[in-house]
């Protein structure tokens, strides 16, 4: 089967030909119908050697929707032609975290660095991916799986990072979405869907803008020198009361801690490598709250499917064929990818 190969650490990914996986045990073997590109993958790409804990090479795609092809012997729940959702977190399987669907925060953490899908172990963007266990699958039903396949993270760490932020959400609440990519915009519409506060959106291309304000946010500005207060205007006065970072630079995390007011709370997800200094006194609102959320439940990938499949939330997708990931690649580095890139295979 064709498989995207990451070979070496800041090289591109290849398509390379690769033997069909056989299901051993507790394994299930997913036909992919398709794979989200995440800015992740870009971070993993374009890790320098000795940085992350895993070998190479692998197949990378960590957001998979497909149909079951072959069940190992000690499969159970699920069926031959099922169509699934891939939950990527591949935890221990056995501390308490993972017993409850949480293995995104397995107590194994050197575990988890090896397990995921498409981090360390062989992801979605091949025509197969073998899954360790039925666990890990979540029915879809008859989602389209370029809408699916985007659920297993830009929808689920979204979720399950606006759940976090639920105390700060009370009626009449206002908060920020910086950056509105794949992520973002699937946040835009959660908090709308399943919160009853104000969505402002902030980025720095005209183009996710626009999406913001399809997602249903009710303003939306380019970063500049003046975008916070231009925010805090907006709020009314006082400042936000949370604000969700999906870039995670300097920048961003400075921005977010200079509009939000007293008690607020910010959920940094994007990887960007910046620095937020925390000192007492200084100059973080008094009440501040900081969380870093990573991935979600298994029980949250269920919630956010329903929700798709009600209509509540809709992803925007670009697809591309796999043999054209190298394009897609291309046009997420440059910031050209509107709302999710997908690859089919
Ligand atoms: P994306 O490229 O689709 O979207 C990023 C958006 O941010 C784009 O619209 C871009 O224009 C905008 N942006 C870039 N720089 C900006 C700036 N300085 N100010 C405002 N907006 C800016 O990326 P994505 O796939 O949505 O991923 C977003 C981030 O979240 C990445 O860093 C990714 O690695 C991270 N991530 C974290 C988790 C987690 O569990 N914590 C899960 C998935 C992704
Ligand atoms: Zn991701
Ligand atoms: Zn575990």
């Amino acid at each position: 089967m064709r498989a995207l190969r990451l070979t070496a650490w800041g090289e591109t990914p290849t398509l390379a030909e690769v033997e069909r996986p056989a299901p051993h045990g507790a394994e299930v073997l997913v036909r992919v119908e398709a794979t989200g590109l995440c800015h992740s993958d870009l971070h993993v790409i374009g890790a320098a050697p000795g940085n992350l804990p895993y070998r190479l090479p692998f197949t990378l795609g960590h957001e998979v929707a497909g149909r079951i092809e072959t069940l190992g012997p000690d499969t159970d729940g699920v069926r031959v032609g099922d169509r699934v959702v891939l939950y990527g977190p591949w935890g221990c399987g056995a501390c308490d975290r993972c017993a409850t669907g949480r293995d995104n925060y397995c107590d194994r953490r050197d575990t988890l660095a090896w397990h995921g899908a498409g981090l360390g172990r062989d992801g979605g963007m091949a025509e197969y991916v073998l899954v360790p266990s039925a666990r890990h699958l979540v029915p879809i039903g008859d989602l389209p799986a370029d809408q699916a396949a985007p659920l297993s993270d830009a929808g689920l760490t979204s979720y399950h990072a606006v759940a976090g932020l639920r105390h700060a959400l009370a009626e009449g609440a206002t908060t920020v979405v910086i950056g509105v990519g794949g992520l973002g915009h699937l946040a835009v519409q959660i908090l709308r869907a399943t919160t009853a506060a104000r969505v402002l959106a902030v980025d720095v291309r005209e183009d996710a803008l626009a999406l913001a304000d399809r997602s249903g946010a009710e303003f939306g500005t380019l970063v500049r020198a003046d975008t916070a207060h231009v925010l805090r205007e907006r709020s009314g006065g006082a400042g936000v009361d949370a604000v969700l970072d999906f870039v995670g630079t300097t920048q961003t995390l400075e921005l977010a801690a200079g509009v939000l007011r007293p008690g607020g709370e910010l959920a940094v997800v994007g990887s960007g490598g910046g620095h937020l200094t925390v000192s007492k006194p200084g100059v973080l609102p008094p009440g501040f709250r900081l969380s870093l959320p990573f991935w979600g439940t298994r029980p949250e990938l269920a919630e956010v499917v329903a929700l798709a499949r009600s209509g509540a939330i809709h992803v925007e997708t670009e697809r591309f064929p796999l043999s054209a990931a190298t394009e897609a690649i291309d046009r997420l580095r440059g910031g050209r990818v509107r709302g999710r890139a997908v690859l089919v295979p």
